[in-house]
């Protein structure tokens, strides 16, 4: 079985503690292979390496920058196969969903800030005849980039690019959940020849090597996508070392749906808004509101829908539901699941776990599981549950659903299904979350803000967001 390696400052390295933790194969409950167990010393080799590679790498003209960068997209491109299968086995998510979403997107990831750097500039700030100031966007230096288990290599990626691009180095944690696309993403870095140091990529537990590289006094920006817990531990940590933080966490969607929307685009998009990755998108809308007058049709054709989906072994090609990532998280989303009961909430289809046959037998599959009758500020309704779990909730008038899809104490992402242009604006402009989705879910310009409000998270990813995170202005002023 494989021991995936540290890689730092150029080189696939064990762990200090020369201890390996179990990597699972959700869809057969076994492990399959081995992650280091590293602790604060591997940060420091890191950090160290990294320290020293960002004199040279932070003045490196930025087009030598985006060549990197692109090779390295480009070397996804060409183990997409490969990259796809390994993300599959570790997340248990269907293997088309990684080899047409996930790890194309990876790719994108670098290409684009590989070029988009290229069009970052800067201000310039005339006083008339009295002076000019100019503002200097330098990289900030090492950067510590941590990231979840249900995107892997796309949302590791998403952080490491525009960080590489900017000019920072970087110590970067995957989860240990899924660590395997990030060990292969450091034998693509070696191959592209990419300086030492520049990327290091350190394997363990959030405890150990996530808070080491939070908390060490030398790395001054962190970027995290987790939890909202993980991040308000994060940054309770990183606050009082005034460090700069880029927060993305959980959500609790809401999928508004109105009367006059385009029905049989919404009921397609819905399902996979609700289902896609087993519902382990941070983007999924798990709280559906829909206009009472086709509450009921609604109902009875998505339920039909759902229990359509194929849950199976992600590796076929029918599948649509695969293996929940860890046993933890499928034990999580059930107690989700029986908890909705205790609050009287009618399971209108799954709700149980899946036995699979033969070698599946021991993986951690639920049905696409719809829930009704609840209230909208029950813990169902209000708790992230990151599962294949929706709850249904009619609604008579726009306050009402406004006011229901603004309750909770997230504001990541929203879906909005109308036909009236003036409805839709308005609803845009007064609902808490960083994206709203118009008659469409999961459609994704690079270059636009990405990430949430309150509880969903602090700062903004994408395009030349990403870009002033990691740099840092300096006005210089000329009198003239
Ligand atoms: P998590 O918070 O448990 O872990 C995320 C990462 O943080 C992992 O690498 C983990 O090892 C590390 N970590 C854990 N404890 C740490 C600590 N004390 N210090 C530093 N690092 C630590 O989250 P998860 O379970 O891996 O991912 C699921 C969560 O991520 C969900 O809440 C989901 O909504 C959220 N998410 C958000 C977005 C977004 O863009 N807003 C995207 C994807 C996932």
């Amino acid at each position: 079985m494989i021991h995936i390696q540290n890689y730092i400052n150029g080189q696939l390295t064990s762990p200090n503690s020369q201890k390996y933790l179990d990597n699972i194969d959700p869809s057969i409950g076994k492990v399959y292979s081995f992650i280091p167990d590293s602790d604060n010393t591997d940060v420091e080799l890191a950090y160290s390496a990294a320290k020293a590679a960002f004199k040279e790498w932070s003045i490196l003209p930025k087009e030598k920058r985006s060549q990197y960068l692109l090779k390295i997209a480009a070397l996804i491109e060409q183990n997409i196969d490969k990259l796809a299968w390994a993300e599959s086995i570790d997340n248990g998510k269907p293997l088309k969903l990684a080899r047409t979403v996930d790890i194309p997107r990876a790719a994108a990831n670098f290409h684009f800030y590989g070029t988009g750097i290229l069009h970052y500039a800067s201000h310039a700030h005339s006083m008339e005849e009295t002076a000019i100031n100019y503002t200097l966007r330098q990289p900030m230096g090492v950067a510590g980039c941590i990231s979840p288990w249900n995107l892997p290599l796309y949302l590791f990626s998403w952080k490491i690019a525009p960080a590489l691009a900017a000019g920072c180095t970087v110590v970067a944690k995957p989860s240990e959940v899924t660590p395997m696309t990030a060990y292969l993403l450091s034998e693509i870095c070696m191959e592209a020849k990419l300086p030492a140091g520049v990327l290091n990529i350190v394997h363990g537990l959030g405890a150990k090597v996530g808070n080491a590289i939070v908390s060490h006094k030398d790395i001054p920006l962190i970027s995290f996508t987790g939890g909202t817990t993980t991040g308000k531990q994060i940054a309770s940590i990183a606050a009082p070392m005034f460090k700069k933080l880029s927060l993305e966490l959980g959500g609790k969607n809401p999928n508004i749906i109105f009367a006059d929307c385009d029905y049989e685009k919404m009921l397609s998009t819905t399902l996979h808004s609700s289902f896609a990755n087993q519902g382990q998108i941070c983007l999924c809308g798990s709280r559906i509101f829909i206009e009472r007058k086709i509450y009921e049709k609604f109902k009875s054709d998505f339920v039909a829908g759902t229990k359509e989906l194929v849950v199976g072994d992600p590796r076929h090609e029918k599948t649509k539901i695969g293996a929940i990532v860890s046993q933890p998280h499928f034990e999580k989303i059930l107690s989700y699941i029986e908890l909705a009961g205790k609050e009287n909430g009618k399971i209108l289809c799954g709700g149980k776990a899946v036995k699979l046959s033969g070698e599946l037998s021991q993986g951690y599959y639920i049905q696409p599981t719809v829930i009704e009758g609840l209230p909208f500020d029950c813990r169902t309704n209000q708790e992230e549950i990151f599962g294949p779990v929706v709850t249904l909730t009619p609604f008579d008038t726009e306050e009402e659903v406004l006011m229901m899809a603004n309750s909770t104490v997230y504001g990541l992402a929203s879906m909005l299904w109308t036909q009236d242009l003036t409805r839709a604006h308005r609803i845009a402009n007064n609902i808490h979350a960083g994206i709203v989705w118009i008659n469409c879910w999961l459609l994704r310009d690079l270059r636009t803000p990405f990430g949430g409000v309150k509880a969903s998270g602090v700062g903004r990813e994408g395009g030349f967001e990403a870009l002033d995170f990691f740099t840092e202005p300096k006005n210089v002023c000329i009198k003239l």
